[in-house]
C-alpha cells in the first residue's frame, strides 16, 4: 500500500485529517487532507483526473464528478448535467470517500473457521470460494432439490438485484426474495400495472418520487402542475438531492403541497396543509377522499366515462367486467354497458362509440340479476367514509382533510405515494386508493400529471432475468408464490413463508442461503425469529462490501465493489449516463461478475439449466426489470466485466468503453422526449388511439385484473396457476389495523409506532460512515410532550422501547412533530458492536419490534412493519458499547489504499 511506502501510517493520516473531524475524508475538505500526503511524496503524479460517475449510496443515481489523484479518489461533487439532481449531492453521496476507503471493508474472500457467529475467518481465493459454493450447491439439489437453495438481496446499495431472480432462475430454484418485495414498491408497481397500465421500469408508471418516477417534477420551469400531494413519501428525505431539490424549486414556483406522514418531515413543515395520519388507517382516508371527489363532482367526468372502465357492468357473481348477457355477446375489446337511451345493455368498442349513451352509476336488471358499474360500485365502497369518519378513523381534523382535498382538486395535480403504506397488511388498498384517486381525477398523462409515458429510453443495463429457464413444477414450489400471487411481478418468493418453510420443514427445508446486500437482521420483520431460523441453514454465502451483522452467521463472506468500484449504465430523464469504475481496492469484486463465475461453475459440473443461461441461442430474455415489457435479446453468462458490460449497452449499437467515454447521451431531444396524451394517439396499426397496456386498453379503476391475478397468475405468470386461497378485491377497503390501540392490548401498549426514512442512511447502509454517525449518532424515538410527561421521559432520555416482540434502545426527541399517542423510530443497527454477543442487531433494532406474522396482505403478503403497538419507558443509560459521541467514530475514518488489479478468478 501507498501509505506505507512513504511511511505514512494510517495515525497520521488521521491526525491530518483531524482538523476537520470525522467529516476530513468528504468532498473539498477531503481535497485537504489529502493535499497533506502531497507534500511528503513529491515524486507521485497527482495530476487529477475527473471522472463523470454516478452515485449508488441511494437507488436515486445522482451524477457525480469524482475527481481522482493518483487511482485514489480525493473528492466528489455534484455533476450539473444530471437532470434529476443538477449537480447535488447529499449527505449520503459525499460519504462516498469514507465508504470506499473504510478500514472495515470486506478485502478478500473469507472462510469461517471458528462456531456460527464466533466471527472467525480464514482469508481464501475466489476460486477456492467459487469451487466451494458451487459444490455445496450442487450437492444440495442432488439431495434435497433445487428449491432447497435461496438468494435473497435488498435496494440498499445493489444496482443490480435482477442477477439474484437470474441465478435463482438458472439453477432452478424457485425463491429468492428481497425485504422491499412485499413491503416496499412492488405493491405500488403491481397496482399500477394492473390498473394504469404501468410498464414497470419505464419512466412515469406509477407515482413513486423516491424511484425516479413522476418525471414531471423535475422542470419546474416547464409544467403546468398546480398542486402536489405528497402521500407517506419525504422526498427531501429519500432522494434529498434529486426529488428533494425539486420540490423545493416547485414550491419557489408556487406549487401548493399536502404532505401526509405521521411525522412533520422537512416537507411536511413547508406543506400548505400537513395531515398528521393514524400510521395503518390510509385507506380510510383515501376512501374519504373518494367519496368527498364523487359527492362534490370534482372528478374529470369526460376522463372517467370515455377513458376508465368505469362505465362497464359488474356481473355480481364472478365480479368481473362484463361481457356477454343473453341479448349481447361482446367482441374483442368490447365491454357491456348500460345504454341510457335504448335501456338495455350493449356492447360498447374500444375507444368509444357516440351512438350509445351508457349510465356511469345505477344497478340494472339483466338476465335476473342486479348489475351494478363499477362506478356505483367505487361509490357504494366510499359511501361510509364521510370526512368526520375519516377524522375519527386516522386521528385528523375534517377541516384540514377538507383543506387538503381542495387544494388536490386544483388541477394540474398529482398524488404521489410513498413507501409507508407498503408495509403493513393494506399495502394493496392503499395503492390501489392512490390509483383509484389519480384516475378519477384524470391525471393521466397531461401536462402537471405524475403518471407519463415519456419516450421509452433503450433497453440498457439490467440483465434479463431469464425466467423462461425456471421449469414449471419448481414455480409452482415457490413459497407463498400460489397465495401471493403480487409477488410474481418480481418473481420472487414470501419471506414469511420461507422462514416458516425453514423452521417446520414444511412443505420443504430450505438449506442453503446466498445473501447480497446489508444487513437482513435490520430489515427484516420480527429479526429474532430470523436469527433462530438461521441456526438452521446448513449453508450460508454472504456478498457485501463490509460485514453486518448477518455476516457473523455465514460460512462464505464475499467482498462485493463500493459503487465508485463499478460501472453501470443509468438512465436519468432522457438522458444516458455511465457509472464508472474510478478505482478497484483489495480483491472486491462486482456481483454481476460473482453470480456469473457461480453459474459458469455449475454448468461446468453439469447443472443444465446454468448451460442453457450460458448458451447465447437459449438464454434470450426480455431485457428490463420485472422481465417483461422489452424485446427478447440474447444474453449470456459472461467471462468479463467487460463482456458484461458490452452486453448491457449493446442495445444502443456501442461498446462499454465508446459509451463510459461518450456518456452523458440524449437518447431523445428533451421537447420530444417529454410528449403527452400517448393513449390518444392512433396506432398505425390498429388506425385507433393507443389506450392504456390493460386488458380493456382503459384505467381500470374497478381493478378485476386483481381478480384474475388472485385465480391464475395472469398476466405476470405466462402459465395459469393454481388460484390463491380466496379472491383478491377489485376495490380498495379498509380494515382497522391488527394491533389497535382502540383493542385490550392499547391498554398494554399504548402507543402506535411508525418508521420512515433518514436522509442519512439508505435502508441498513452506512452506519459505519464518521461523517453520517457524527450527524446521527443513534436512533430516536421521537415522541409527543403529551405522551413524554405521561411516560416519565425527558428529551435525549435514554429510553426502552418494547412491543410484544421484544425490547431496544432509543434515545428520545420530544417534539410537536409527531402526533399524540403516535411514535416514530427508524431502523437501525451498530456496527461498533459486531464483534460482541449481540453482532450490532439487538440493541436498537426497530425490527426487534415488528411483526413478521399474520395478518398479510391478500395479494402480496405483506406484515407489520408499521403502526404496530408499544410503550415507552426511562432507561438508565445507552446499551453497553453503542457509540454516541461524534469522537468515538475516528475508528472509522478511511484509510486510503492503492488501486489494485481486479482480481483474477478462473
Ligand atoms: S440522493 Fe444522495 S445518496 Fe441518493 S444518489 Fe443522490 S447523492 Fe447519492
Amino acid at each position: 500500500m501507498k501509505i506505507e511506502r512513504t511511511g505514512i501510517k494510517r495515525r497520521d493520516f488521521l491526525k491530518a485529517t483531524a482538523i476537520t473531524g470525522a467529516a476530513a475524508a468528504l468532498g473539498g475538505v477531503a481535497y485537504r487532507g489529502l493535499t497533506h500526503l502531497e507534500s511528503v511524496d513529491a515524486q507521485s503524479d497527482y495530476t487529477t483526473r475527473i471522472v463523470k460517475t454516478n452515485c449508488r449510496a441511494c437507488i436515486a443515481n445522482c451524477g457525480v464528478l469524482a475527481h481522482v489523484r493518483n487511482g485514489r479518489v480525493v473528492k466528489l461533487e455534484g455533476n450539473p448535467e444530471y437532470p434529476m439532481s443538477r449537480g447535488s449531492l447529499c449527505a449520503k453521496g459525499l460519504s462516498g470517500i469514507q465508504a470506499l476507503y473504510h478500514p472495515n471493508r470486506n478485502k478478500y474472500p473469507m472462510q469461517r473457521v471458528g462456531a456460527r457467529g464466533e466471527n472467525k475467518w480464514k482469508r481464501i481465493s475466489w476460486d477456492e470460494a467459487l469451487d466451494i459454493i458451487a459444490q455445496k450447491l450442487m450437492e444440495t439439489r442432488e439431495k434435497y432439490g433445487a428449491e432447497t437453495v435461496f438468494a435473497s438481496t435488498g435496494g440498499g446499495g445493489n444496482p443490480q438485484f435482477p442477477s439474484i431472480p437470474r441465478f435463482c432462475n438458472a439453477f432452478g430454484t424457485p425463491n429468492w426474495f428481497e425485504p422491499g418485495c412485499a413491503q416496499c414498491y412492488l405493491p405500488r408497481t403491481v397496482t399500477f400495472a394492473l390498473m394504469y397500465g404501468g410498464q414497470m421500469g419505464c419512466q412515469g408508471s406509477d407515482t413513486s418520487i423516491a424511484d425516479s418516477q413522476c418525471l414531471e417534477i423535475y422542470y419546474p420551469d416547464d409544467t403546468p402542475m398546480k398542486s402536489l400531494v405528497m402521500w407517506g413519501t419525504a422526498p427531501s428525505n429519500n432522494s434529498p438531492a434529486g426529488g428533494g431539490r425539486a420540490l423545493s424549486d416547485l414550491r419557489e414556483r408556487g406549487v401548493r403541497t399536502v404532505v401526509i406522514d405521521p411525522r412533520l418531515t422537512a416537507d411536511a413543515a413547508k406543506a400548505d396543509v400537513w395531515l398528521p395520519i393514524r400510521p395503518g388507517t390510509d385507506p380510510a382516508l383515501m376512501l374519504a377522499w373518494v367519496r368527498y371527489i364523487i359527492e362534490h363532482r370534482l372528478y374529470d367526468e369526460e376522463f372517467v366515462m370515455k377513458w376508465t372502465n368505469l362505465p362497464f357492468l359488474v356481473d355480481p357473481e364472478s365480479r368481473m367486467c362484463l361481457r356477454k348477457c343473453s341479448t349481447v355477446v361482446c367482441k374483442d375489446g368490447e365491454y357491456l354497458v348500460w345504454d341510457k337511451k335504448t335501456r338495455s345493455p350493449r356492447a360498447m368498442p374500444f375507444p368509444w362509440d357516440d351512438r350509445l349513451d351508457p349510465a356511469l352509476d345505477g344497478s340494472y336488471e339483466i338476465d335476473g340479476r342486479t348489475c351494478k358499474t363499477g362506478f356505483q360500485l367505487l361509490k357504494e365502497r366510499a359511501e361510509p367514509f364521510t370526512l368526520e369518519k375519516a377524522a375519527e378513523i386516522c386521528w385528523l381534523d375534517p377541516a384540514k382533510i377538507e383543506e387538503a382535498i381542495l387544494i388536490y382538486a386544483d388541477r394540474p395535480s398529482g398524488c404521489s405515494l410513498g413507501v409507508a403504506t407498503d408495509q403493513n397488511p393494506l399495502s394493496a388498498q392503499s395503492a390501489m386508493g392512490n390509483a383509484v384517486l389519480e384516475l378519477i381525477m384524470g391525471n393521466v398523462e397531461r401536462p402537471g400529471s405524475l403518471l407519463q409515458r415519456f419516450i421509452t429510453p433503450p433497453q440498457i443495463g439490467d440483465v434479463p432475468d431469464l425466467r423462461s429457464l425456471l421449469p414449471h413444477d419448481q414455480l409452482l414450489k415457490r413459497l407463498g408464490g400460489i397465495e401471493y400471487k403480487g409477488l410474481l411481478q418480481w418473481w420472487a418468493a414470501h419471506p414469511t413463508s420461507l422462514l416458516d418453510a425453514i423452521k417446520t420443514g414444511k412443505p420443504y427445508k430450505p438449506r442453503v442461503w446466498i445473501e447480497r446486500s446489508g444487513n437482513k437482521m435490520a430489515t427484516l420483520g420480527n429479526a429474532a425469529e430470523w436469527a433462530s431460523a438461521i441456526e438452521e441453514i446448513d449453508f450460508i454465502v454472504h456478498m457485501y462490501m463490509y460485514p453486518t451483522s448477518f455476516s457473523a452467521y455465514a460460512d462464505i463472506l464475499l467482498p462485493a465493489t463500493e459503487w465508485l468500484e463499478t460501472d453501470l449504465p443509468v438512465i436519468s430523464a432522457n438522458m444516458l449516463f455511465a457509472r464508472q469504475a474510478v478505482t478497484h481496492t483489495y480483491e472486491t469484486m462486482n456481483e454481476t461478475l460473482f453470480w456469473s463465475k457461480l453459474a459458469k461453475r455449475c454448468a461446468s459440473l453439469g447443472h443444465e439449466g446454468c448451460q442453457a443461461a450460458c448458451d447465447p441461442k437459449r438464454a434470450l430474455g426480455p431485457a428490463g426489470p420485472g422481465g417483461g415489457g422489452g424485446e427478447m435479446v440474447s444474453f449470456p453468462y459472461w467471462d468479463t466485466e467487460e463482456e458484461f458490460l458490452d452486453l448491457c449497452v449493446s442495445g444502443i449499437g456501442m461498446k462499454w468503453k465508446e459509451f463510459a467515454a461518450k456518456a452523458p447521451i440524449e437518447f431523445a431531444p428533451y421537447n420530444e422526449w417529454k410528449r403527452y396524451y400517448v393513449y390518444k394517439q392512433i396506432d398505425p396499426k390498429t388506425g385507433k388511439p393507443n389506450g392504456f397496456a390493460t386488458a380493456s386498453k382503459k384505467c381500470e379503476v374497478y381493478a378485476d385484473g386483481f381478480i384474475t391475478l388472485g385465480r391464475t397468475g395472469m398476466p405476470f405468470s405466462a402459465a395459469q396457476l393454481p388460484p390463491a386461497s380466496k379472491d383478491y378485491d377489485a376495490l380498495p377497503y379498509y380494515e382497522e389495523p391488527f394491533e389497535s390501540p382502540t383493542g385490550a392490548l392499547g391498554k398494554e401498549y399504548p402507543l402506535v409506532l411508525t418508521s420512515g426514512r433518514l436522509a442519512y442512511y439508505h435502508h441498513t447502509t452506512l452506519r459505519n460512515i464518521p461523517y453520517l454517525r457524527s450527524i446521527y449518532p443513534v436512533p430516536e424515538i421521537w415522541i409527543n410532550p403529551v405522551d413524554a410527561k405521561k411516560y416519565g421521559v425527558a428529551h435525549h432520555d435514554w429510553t426502552w422501547v418494547e412491543s410484544l416482540r421484544g425490547k431496544i434502545t432509543a434515545r428520545a426527541r420530544v417534539t410537536e412533530g409527531i402526533a399524540k399517542g403516535v411514535v416514530y423510530m427508524e431502523r437501525f443497527w451498530n456496527p461498533e458492536t459486531l464483534n460482541t454477543a449481540t453482532h450490532g442487531w439487538r440493541e436498537m433494532n426497530v425490527n426487534v419490534l415488528t411483526k413478521h406474522d399474520a395478518p398479510f396482505n391478500d395479494v402480496f403478503g405483506t406484515y407489520t412493519l408499521r403502526g404496530f403497538l408499544v410503550r415507552v419507558s426511562k432507561a438508565s443509560g445507552p446499551p453497553k458499547g453503542v457509540w454516541h459521541k461524534p469522537e468515538e467514530f475516528k475508528e472509522w475514518l478511511p484509510e486510503p489504499s492503492d488501486p489494485t488489479e481486479h482480481a483474477e478468478v478462473r
